[in-house]
């Protein structure tokens, strides 16, 4: 049996992450030294996830892709949102201001 990830097979993968160079994790990336690739798109393209800092709900960080070496595309990922009462509206509308800032910048 072949392993894959997607539709490479995971030497391929692994191949190509040993050999395709990522740049230097931006100051707030609070994810370990040199943690490299972790995933690949169908083309072929690897991609980096960076992870700054938690607003609540919402996860602040980003995506670096080998095509696009030492770029890095800001965003912020939510929680669950499921549920949520007035004072959890108030934490989110916080905490969504607060992300927004931090991704302005940190552009
Ligand atoms: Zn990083």
């Amino acid at each position: 049996m072949t392993m894959t990830a997607g539709n490479h097979s995971l030497d391929y993968v692994n191949e190509l992450c040993a050999t395709t160079p990522i740049g230097p994790c931006p100051d707030w990336c609070t994810l370990p030294t040199g943690h490299g690739w972790d995933s690949v798109d169908h083309d072929g393209t690897l991609w980096s996830g960076h992870q700054g800092p938690q607003f609540g709900f919402l996860s602040c960080g980003g995506q670096e892709k080998s095509d696009a070496v030492g770029t890095v595309a800001l965003e912020a990922i939510a929680d669950d949102l499921t549920d949520l009462d007035a004072d959890d509206l108030r934490d989110l509308a916080r905490d969504a201001l607060a992300a927004a800032e931090w991704l302005e910048a940190n552009q």
